[in-house]
């Protein structure tokens, strides 16, 4: 299990976490966005994580333009859900 109370960049990982929907929307500060970037820059498990987050949120934009089936509010829920989960999740299994 990554250790996501790990500080890289001036930031914690569930920091991180908690702010990358946001992120990912435009909706962080200048400064904030710099931070974020500057932690997944040197953190491979945020860095995977976004990056798979980034994926499904680009394909939901792109959802009007192209070809790919739009996700629906459920999904995002679930995708919201499961950044959550990362974050809160500290023992238990898997
Ligand atoms: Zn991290």
């Amino acid at each position: 299990m990554p250790d996501l109370d790990r500080l890289v960049a001036g930031l914690r990982c569930r920091d991180v976490l908690a702010d990358l929907s946001d992120f990912l929307d435009g909706l962080l500060a200048e400064e904030r966005v710099n931070a974020v970037k500057a932690h997944l820059a040197e953190c491979e498990t945020c860095a995977r994580f976004g990056a798979e987050v980034a994926a499904v949120l680009a394909a939901l934009r792109a959802g009007h333009a192209a070809a790919t089936p739009p996700l629906s509010d459920d999904a995002l829920a679930r995708l919201r859900a499961r950044v959550a989960d990362a974050i809160s999740t500290d023992s238990g299994p898997g």
